[in-house]
């Protein structure tokens, strides 16, 4: 979980790979979450737990981990989702942990880079970790709760090469698993609605589209789609554009297409398999009908592929 900013500031709560999963607007003083869960935890704790609360309810009892930075981080939020049977890690404020047995942080900065320090509190399960690197990490977890540690490269000044570094695991799962945010908002900014508008909320409409789009895309890949984000999104904007583009000459008439690409995307949309419902004609003047052999007028049309059908025909046209 972490925060982005557009001109308004927005809590995401990301997947690994960058997929949106919730998110919550920032409202200022105007809070709309749980007062309790605010008054118990803090504003910034209590959203976390919004964005789960707001996940759909047979999603709830799967044992996630979640990680969050320190703007959200707080040992009664760790014991919180601790209870709920999620995993929690989250970087702290080095005020945050005065009362743990470990060294300050200042003079954490004078030891060597590598050196770490774990303290555990045993009743509430959560381990903290203090770790010198260029400047000083703090990380609480209630799942990485070991003192295991591994080497990372770092490069050094002082020698003016790469380093082997000692690195605490915990360290290093909080940085694999907190990239999601980053990897979303890289997308996004990729190919970034273009259109600006006047009104306040404008932007926050053309990023709901763009995220949405990302995720879209993401779940493309993840079932084996091999188009690039480009490609996907293009075309998205070519089947929009060829079913909701500028409309046919003549009444009446299905949309022509001119192109190949277009009569491509007009048979995707036929055969989608989503939201065809056969209604009356304008006026209920006769439409030029599609349906293969018809012989009937028909006075209906399929609201999605703007052409004639009649109830006989409508599920042959629509099933290859
Ligand atoms: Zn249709
Ligand atoms: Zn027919």
């Amino acid at each position: 979980m972490k925060t982005i900013r557009f001109g308004y500031k927005v809590w995401c709560l990301n997947s690994d790979d960058g997929y949106l999963v919730t998110f919550d607007l920032y409202q200022g003083r105007i809070y709309e979450g749980n007062e309790v869960n605010e008054k118990v935890f803090g504003k910034c704790a209590a959203t976390v737990l919004k964005n789960i609360d707001s996940l759909s309810e047979d999603k709830w009892s799967l044992p996630y981990n979640i990680y969050f930075d320190n703007l959200f981080t707080s040992s009664q939020l760790l014991t919180e989702l601790n209870d709920r049977n999620y995993g929690a890690t989250g970087t702290i404020r080095a005020n945050w942990c005065k009362h743990c047995p470990l060294k300050s942080v200042d003079s954490m900065k004078k030891q060597k880079r590598g050196t770490t320090e774990f303290a555990t509190d045993k009743v509430n399960k959560i381990m903290v970790c203090r770790w010198m690197d260029n400047a000083v990490v703090s990380v609480a977890s209630t799942v990485h709760t070991n003192n295991a540690s591994s080497k990372v490269k770092r490069y050094s000044q002082s020698e003016k090469k790469n380093v082997e570094v000692d690195c605490p695991k915990i360290v290093q799962e909080y940085n694999q698993h907190m990239g999601g945010t980053d990897r979303q908002n890289q997308n996004v900014n990729k190919y970034r609605t273009g259109i600006r508008g006047k009104k306040l909320y404008w932007c926050i409409f053309t990023w709901l589209i763009d995220v949405t789009e990302q995720n879209a895309w993401l779940l493309h890949k993840k079932s084996g789609g091999g188009l690039s984000q480009f490609e996907f999104k293009e075309q998205i904007a070519h089947t929009y554009l060829t079913r909701f583009g500028t409309p046919p000459k003549g009444a009446g008439r299905p949309p022509s297409c001119s192109t190949k690409g277009e009569k491509q995307m007009l048979e995707d949309i036929r055969f989608d398999g989503i939201e065809h419902y056969l209604v009356e004609t304008q006026d209920n003047k006769i439409r030029r009908r599609a349906g293969e052999g018809c012989k009937k007028r028909p006075f209906s049309q399929c609201s999605k592929c703007n052409v004639g059908l009649c109830l006989a025909c409508n599920l042959s046209f629509h099933i290859k």
